[in-house]
């Protein structure tokens, strides 16, 4: 009999021989297969709630690329994980392991490869020298699950070459001043709750869910939440999706995704669409505050940014050649930071207005410029070619028949279809996908609450090298292109309209 090829095991060797400058498959297998994690969470750490929340993160990613993960410890609540991911996990200690984690302080003059690991408020601590010796207060589940992200990420770098990442010795850092404060940071409060003010998830993938399990372990959440995809869970996404188990394959991510939020949240009002995000944009006249774009193609993410959310979020995971990155973007069309699409192009390469007005509408640059100049007034028969290009009837158009054409560009089309080449991207590590969403949760979850001169919160772009380590130059502030969309007058005209009251 044939064996069933294991999709995850082959996910992970996929994006270890894309990072690694020299791998050879059948190497990556065996290494995958005999590499092994020990945990060790002694009693006493029993009433810590960040460690705990750090430990039951490792334990969800670790077995999802490695076959051998062994926890000593205290029995982990058995609501923790379903059944089939328990299987995974081996209980008590095993011999030689290739790494040790270690939470709380342990003797460990035999063991060797320890990672100490710990959180409290907004920093996190890993070191292979000492024992963190932070009090356990405040509690702060951002931090805790960066941790183990991090932690995950260190033993990720262990499959690579040495001289190709920069592994951690001593690490104290925050996500509040990224660094540049003595630590532990413990200010800002966290708040009771999290308000999502008129919020749209596209994507409830790798990344949509390692940003709700960060916000949903902060705080309570309230507000209105629309979750959109059209994709239901395979098996090749528990390589990565920390909600993701056997136990869930072939349902809709959005139905999985909105249960999971739902609990313990009775006052988040969470709609949701099974469909392609320009399908529920062109068939409604929903206008979202805020719009968090989690997909993993480029064209959705400039789609949202065109229908002029009052800010966008973004967050996104590379894994090329000798590069494993992962970062978020914070964009607002008023200012002078970039907007998603100047992220996306390079100056040579971007679109300017003409070419997304013909994109959007299906007419060629010089019947745009014949359209959009003297008084041309609109006909149905230009609304019949814009509804055909888009195959989708958006019957609010003809409204616009008889008025000039160039009203109905320029955000009111904001939903425009675009056909891009589009490769097939590599399957991210499975930590940078959860370092992402968590991330981008905390500058959520930041941007709600009073902050210190030494804060620095994202207001463009963050871009972190994973085989690196975090530092304050991630955050960078990224200019607009000047060839950017973003700088024609008329977008910006209308953005200041929707929004004029509300910034
Ligand atoms: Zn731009």
């Amino acid at each position: 009999m044939i064996p069933t090829p294991d999709l995850v095991r082959e996910k992970n060797v996929e994006v270890i021989s894309t990072v690694s400058p020299a791998s050879n498959v059948n190497d990556l297998h065996k290494q995958l297969d005999t590499f092994s994690v020990q945990i060790i969470f002694p009693t006493n750490m029993e009433k810590n709630v960040n460690a705990i929340t750090c430990r039951n993160m490792l334990l969800n990613l670790l077995p999802r690329f490695l076959k051998t993960v062994a926890y000593d410890g205290p029995v982990v609540g058995e609501k923790t994980f379903p059944p089939s991911h328990f299987m995974k996990i081996k209980n008590g200690q095993i011999s030689d392991p290739s790494i040790t984690i270690i939470f709380g302080n342990v003797e460990h003059d035999s063991i060797k490869n320890v990672l100490y690991v710990g959180s409290v408020g907004w920093s996190i601590y890993v070191s292979n020298k000492k024992a963190c010796e932070w009090k356990p207060f405040p509690i702060n589940g951002l931090s805790a699950l960066y941790a183990a992200g991090i932690i995950a990420g260190e033993i990720f770098k262990y499959m690579l070459p040495d001289e190709f990442t920069d592994k951690i010795t001593h690490f104290e850092y925050d996500l509040v001043t990224h660094g540049n404060a003595s630590q532990p940071v413990c200010e800002p409060s966290i708040p009771d709750v999290i308000n999502f003010d008129n919020v749209a998830i596209l994507g409830c993938g790798a990344i949509g869910q390692a940003f709700c399990a960060a916000v949903r372990m902060t705080s309570k959440l309230t507000g209105s939440l629309m979750l959109i995809d059209n994709d239901v869970i395979d098996e090749s996404n528990e390589q990565r999706y920390v909600f993701s188990f056997m136990e869930n394959r072939n349902m809709p991510k959005v139905q999985h995704l909105a249960s999971i939020l739902s609990i313990s949240n009775p006052t988040l009002v969470i709609n949701g669409s099974i469909a392609r995000y320009e399908d529920v944009m062109s068939q409604s006249h929903i206008k979202f505050n805020e719009i968090i774009t989690l997909v993993d193609n480029i064209k959705t993410r400039i789609n949202a940014q065109a229908a002029l959310p009052k800010i966008l979020w973004n967050a996104w995971t590379d894994t090329s050649k000798s590069i494993l990155r992962y970062g978020a973007g914070r964009h607002m069309l008023a200012g002078p930071y970039q907007c998603v699409a100047c992220s996306y192009y390079s100056n040579d390469s971007i679109s300017n207005q003409i070419e997304l007005d013909s994109l959007m509408t299906g007419f060629t640059n010089e019947e745009i410029k014949v359209k959009t100049s003297g008084n041309y007034l609109t006909t149905k028969n230009d609304i019949d070619h814009i509804n055909n290009h888009n195959k989708i009837i958006r019957q609010e158009l003809y409204q616009h028949v008889g008025k000039p054409f160039s009203s109905l560009l320029h955000g009111l089309c904001g939903v425009y279809s675009r056909s891009m080449g589009e490769s097939h991207a590599t399957t991210p590590a499975p930590h940078t996908s959860l370092l992402a969403g968590i991330f981008l949760a905390s500058q959520f979850v930041l941007r709600q609450l009073p902050l210190s001169d030494s804060s620095k919160l994202m207001d463009s772009v963050a871009d972190f090298n994973a085989l690196g380590i975090p530092n304050s130059a991630c955050i960078t502030k990224s200019q607009r292109r000047k060839s950017c969309f973003c700088n024609d007058v008329i977008y910006q005209q209308v953005y200041n309209k929707i929004w004029r009251n509300h910034i």
